[in-house]
């Protein structure tokens, strides 16, 4: 029988809001620990929390660019479990009513697309950070509170995924979103963005789903694609030997690259929802969602399609140049100083982006789209040849200067001039007997040799055509 995955992920994404989700503490990453933490924020009684506006402005431009619906009703739940870094005993979160309902984003899969459903996004708080010393015979540990209270939203998709490379293009497109619109940093390394992955098997043609294994707290997307692949040969070999898969929590071990049981999974009952009643329920009205709605930035799927409409470019670059925002606005700033769009793509792709290391940092980079728009035209306008760029921008990368400025301290204007090239194809071919015995011979090669000897001799600044052209003039006279 053949068996199929089915994968439903949770990614928990945290705002980044200057303020956390409930108190005026800052959610600045790296502080010494416990100095941004205040009674709110530590859970103490009597304290009552207050929704930040930009909190719930950030959660509804997220639900907007993944087409979910806002609701115009929201409120909060009281998620009760204890643990060390929640010691109040509950997590604020929405239960029955998030802010954003039934979305979708639109991945990559194989050849084509496929929509991926959003079942929601809800808001909540993170928890505080449990910091274990490193000396393991210790037998206490500390409790961090200045991640308690960190804004989160919680992104929970349907059971559509159906492999680790479909899961991976999910979460590289979510990351991207997230940071066109501004929203999320989606940085895995300071832990803003944190993956729990569901994944369960079926035959191919059953229509009931099977049991699922939840691996919690992903912080890689290469942990989560290697995670499924994993964990569907378990489930696979388990069912085959007849075994039922239970319904639990797992963790994965990055070393070994397998996942392990952590504890069987609590139900939602378990956790006794109830309406948080420090809080008022979260009402917006239509005008709020609109207004949020037109200050939205333009997405990445909508900027591919727009490139390859007004710039005539092919889907391969206009999704290179839309891969992030700030790209695409270098992109579009050179073409506006009035480079030719498809020369600026293959420029920016196959010469610039070698020497960017963040392609969301291009406001800094050393060669502005005005000087790039100015190398393109100096090369259309004939001024200096495709090779001869290189060189000049080269130079551009280490000084900054400008192109024409390069060009001219350097003495690069490129030599059209037919008797300066008559007098070197001439005298290459004199230097070069064999080569034109070859050429007689039908060798094509030669003639490329003879092409690139002139080159050479011109140090490069000669125009290529017209040496094409007099030389075939000048072998055949010969
Ligand atoms: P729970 O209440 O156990 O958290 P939910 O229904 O809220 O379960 O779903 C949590 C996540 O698990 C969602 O992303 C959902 O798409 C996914 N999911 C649900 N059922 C399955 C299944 N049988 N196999 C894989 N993923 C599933
Ligand atoms: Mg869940
Ligand atoms: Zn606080």
């Amino acid at each position: 029988m053949k068996y199929k995955t089915v994968i439903g992920l949770e990614v928990h994404a945290q705002l980044n809001t200057e303020s956390k989700i409930f108190c005026s503490c800052s959610t600045e990453f790296g502080a010494a620990a416990n100095t941004h933490a205040c009674p709110v924020c530590m859970g103490l009684p009597g304290v009552l929390p207050v929704l930040n506006k930009k909190v719930l402005e950030k959660a509804i431009l997220a639900g907007l660019a993944t087409e979910c619906s806002i609701s115009e009703y929201s409120k909060f739940d009281r998620k009760n479990y204890f643990y060390p870094d929640l010691p109040k005993a509950y997590q604020i979160s929405q239960f029955d009513k998030p802010i954003c309902k039934s979305g979708k984003i639109r991945v990559k899969s194989g050849e084509g697309f496929k929509d991926i459903r959003l079942n929601r996004i809800h808001l909540e708080e993170d928890a505080a950070k449990n910091v274990h010393p490193e000396d393991a015979s210790k037998n206490y540990s500390y409790v961090d509170f200045n991640r308690s209270g960190t804004p989160l939203i919680e992104i929970v998709t349907e059971p559509d995924i159906s492999s680790g490379d479909e899961a991976y293009e999910f979460l590289s497109k979510l990351k991207q979103i997230l940071r066109y619109i501004g929203v999320s940093d989606c940085n895995m390394e300071e832990g803003s963005l944190r993956c729990d992955v569901n994944i369960s098997i079926m035959p191919e043609d059953a229509a009931k789903l099977g049991n699922k294994v939840e691996i919690k707290n992903m912080n890689s997307f290469k942990a989560v694609k290697l995670a499924i692949e994993f964990e569907y040969k378990r489930q696979l070999q388990m069912t085959e030997y007849g075994e039922t898969i239970v319904q639990e929590t797992r963790l994965w071990n990055a070393d070994k690259l397998e996942t392990y049981s952590m504890r069987s999974k609590e139900d939602s009952h378990d956790y006794r929802y109830f309406p948080d009643p420090d809080l008022a329920p979260v009402i917006v009205d239509k005008e709020f969602i609109e207004k949020l709605k037109s200050s939205l930035a333009e997405l990445p799927d909508a900027k591919i399609d727009r490139f390859m409409k007004d710039f005539a470019l092919p889907v391969y670059d206009a999704s290179v140049l839309s891969s992030t925002r700030e790209l695409a606005e270098y992109f579009e700033k050179t073409v506006s100083c009035g480079a030719n769009p498809k020369k600026a793509s293959n420029w920016i792709m196959s010469e610039l982006l070698a020497h960017v290391d963040d392609s969301e940092k291009m406001e800094s980079f050393i060669v502005k789209p005005e000087s790039l728009a100015k190398l393109l035209l100096l090369v259309d306008k004939n001024v200096i040849n495709g090779k001869i760029a290189k060189t000049v921008f080269a130079d551009m990368l280490q000084s900054g200067d400008d192109p024409e400025e390069i060009v001219n301290k350097k003495g690069l204007v490129q030599v059209s001039d037919t008797s300066e090239i008559e007098k070197i194809v001439e005298a290459v071919i004199a230097a070069n007997p064999q080569s034109i015995a070859d050429i007689k011979e039908g060798k094509a090669k030669a003639a490329g040799f003879l092409v690139g000897q002139v080159m050479k001799e011109s140090k490069g600044k000669a125009n290529p055509q017209i040496v094409n052209e007099i030389l075939n003039k000048c072998i055949a006279k010969l």
